[in-house]
């Protein structure tokens, strides 16, 4: 992969306020990847790929990435981020609404990323439970959303975001095949791993 190249897609995305994966967030997974060498990871919610490009440093040999985006621009901005940090052998993008396209799927993942729309968090965890390999992983990121899912404070337009939020979070602590931890990392990540 190309570092310097990496470098400057982080930076833009920023500039272009894009959502991207937060540092520690990052700096976190980093230590579970990298243990894990995945075969296969399934992203929900590519935006320009940066996320992508960095998970695709500890791919197995051999792995593969797929990673979904509903939004044309942000797909072909991805694809030019993902050619230019020289790692377009390693990721695949489909193009596409996750509530569509995840139904479609029917190769098994070790590893499911889900970053997209957060009304949509306890259908996407619906979809990686089925398409989640033995002792596989389900990340989810901005579970805490800016601290709106842990507060009594309901009046936000973010309503049905928050309240979906808190349902993926039951429903990921009450599943016994899930040993699930909360972390207070970033804008809040959950970690749940398949037993
Ligand atoms: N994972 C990226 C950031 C993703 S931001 C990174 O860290 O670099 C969230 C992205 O999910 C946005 O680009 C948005 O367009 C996309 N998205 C939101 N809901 C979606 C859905 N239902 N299907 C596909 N993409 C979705
Ligand atoms: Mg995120």
């Amino acid at each position: 992969m190309n570092e310097i190249k990496l470098q400057e897609i982080k930076e833009k995305a920023l500039k272009d306020h894009i959502p991207i994966i937060m540092d520690e967030t990052l700096d976190f997974l980093e230590k579970i990847l990298s243990s894990k060498k995945p075969k296969k990871i399934l992203e929900i919610g590519t935006a320009v790929g940066y996320s992508a490009i960095c998970f695709s440093k500890y791919l197995d040999k051999d792995g593969k990435i797929d990673t979904i985006e509903r939004e044309e621009e942000r797909v072909i901005e991805a694809k030019e981020n993902i050619k230019k940090a020289e790692v377009q052998n390693k990721i695949n993008i489909l193009y596409g609404d996750a509530t569509s396209i995840l139904p479609t799927l029917k190769e098994k993942y070790d590893v499911v990323f889900i970053d997209a729309a957060k009304g949509k968090y306890p259908f996407f965890l619906k979809e990686a439970l089925r398409l989640l390999e033995k002792e596989g992983i389900i990340i989810a990121d901005n579970i805490l959303y800016k601290g709106y899912v842990m507060s009594d404070y309901n009046k936000h337009k973010q309503r049905t975001a928050v309240r979906n939020l808190r349902e993926y979070i039951k429903e990921i602590t009450e599943n016994p095949n899930l040993d699930t931890q909360i972390l207070e990392i970033g804008d809040g990540l959950a970690i749940s791993k398949l037993k």
